[in-house]
């Protein structure tokens, strides 16, 4: 066991402050990776605040932190994908209990015995396990990923929740050209969500209520932008969509999007928002809608969507921050000010 710099919140009121905390030493099945980025999801903020206690309690002190890039600085002797220097990532789980159906299909996502990133049980030290807020990261080379080469490293790291997030509901629900897809919420996961289903070569609808954003999110691929606190603008599009992907993290209005959907098309959440939304029977019913959800990806997918996103030159784009920013960042990130992920640059933890 060694002892790694990190940023952790020491109950859901306090803010964020460095410390130090436990790491294993790698075992042989394991990579050792100095963290170079970190992106901040939006889950980091529900979980330090403890907005999910009744689905998921945070078990203080906390590290979050799952969109991890890095530099491999130690590999085990079973390790045969990665070697010292290599850049590497790892994103929301770190284990699984890798014999259930799911893990054999490749969904470890939805294995029964998952180990997120942070704030589970770490079966190896005791505890809780702890986020990529930290200097360094030891995680059994099954969840490392290798991230392309052509791709910059902060704008790479969001990908690991954020990209993935949004790419596996979109394969699962086959976007594609031909299809009309809309994206509700331009934050994180939105603005990855609009670039890859741009990327798919679906036609692309914005939902956002910040006016501000509008040309943003043509740039960023957009073919069409609503704001949904317009109600004309939103009745242009009744009955229309294939596919909504609904990336909102605080309560909304799920029904005003469910009725923009033509017959069979399917809304996914994906936004975690802490209280239950109300759906109403009829707004699916009359047009046999579906209403779904997904939960990140499984590690083969994960390294798909980074493949494709090197393919097509996809990366977040982010505000690099310095650790300090971070309570700052999480009070912008509150108020949908985050252009549109932030990353934090690690190096600033080496003055802590
Ligand atoms: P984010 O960057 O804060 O983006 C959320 C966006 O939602 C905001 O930018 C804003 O977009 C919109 N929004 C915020 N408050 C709203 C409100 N009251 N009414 C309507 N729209 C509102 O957050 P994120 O990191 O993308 O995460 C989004 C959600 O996904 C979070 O709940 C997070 O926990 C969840 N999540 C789920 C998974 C999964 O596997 N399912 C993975 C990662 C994250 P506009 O300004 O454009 O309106
Ligand atoms: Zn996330």
């Amino acid at each position: 066991m060694y002892k790694a710099k990190a940023y952790s919140a020491a109950s859901a009121k306090s803010p964020m402050a460095s410390s130090s905390i436990p790491r294993r030493d790698p075992s042989e099945q394991d990579v050792q990776i100095e963290i170079l980025f970190c992106g901040i999801c939006h889950s980091d903020l529900h979980s330090v605040r403890d907005e999910w206690n009744e689905f998921t309690p945070t078990v203080y002190p906390i590290v979050p932190g799952h969109e991890i890039v890095g530099r491999v600085t130690k590999a085990g002797s079973a390790v045969k994908q990665f070697k010292p220097g290599d850049l590497a990532a790892v994103g929301c789980m770190v284990d699984s209990d890798g014999t259930c159906p799911e893990c054999r299909a490749g969904r470890e996502n939805f294995c029964p015995n998952m180990a997120l990133t942070f704030n589970s049980p770490d079966t190896h030290l005791g505890g809780v396990t702890y986020g990529g807020y930290s200097e360094s990261i030891v995680v059994d080379h099954k969840f490392v990923l290798h991230v392309p080469s052509n791709l910059n490293p902060a704008g790479a790291a969001p990908l690991l929740c954020a990209g993935i997030t949004t790419y596996s509901p979109m394969r699962h629900w086959g976007v594609a050209k031909g299809k009309k897809v809309g994206v509700v919420g331009l934050g994180g996961l939105g603005h990855m969500g609009v670039k890859i289903a741009h990327a798919l070569g679906a036609h692309v609808v914005v939902f956002t209520t910040s006016p501000n954003k509008k040309e943003d999110a043509q740039r960023l691929g957009a073919d069409e932008i609503v704001v949904s606190k317009n109600a004309d603008e939103m009745l242009k599009h009744a009955e229309s969509f294939d596919f909504i992907l609904d990336t909102v993290s605080a309560d909304h209005d799920i029904n005003a999007y469910l009725n923009l959907l033509r017959r069979d098309g399917n809304l996914t959440i994906v936004g975690a928002p802490p209280k239950p939304l109300g759906v109403s029977a009829f707004a699916l019913i009359m047009r046999r809608r579906s209403f779904s959800g997904s939960n990140i990806g499984g590690i083969r997918e994960t390294q798909e969507m980074l493949d494709f996103c090197g393919k097509h030159n996809i990366t977040a784009d982010v505000e690099i921050i310095p650790i300090q920013k971070v309570n700052e960042a999480y009070e912008r990130l509150l108020k949908s000010d985050v252009k549109y992920r932030f990353s934090i640059d690690m190096a600033s933890l080496k003055s802590e």
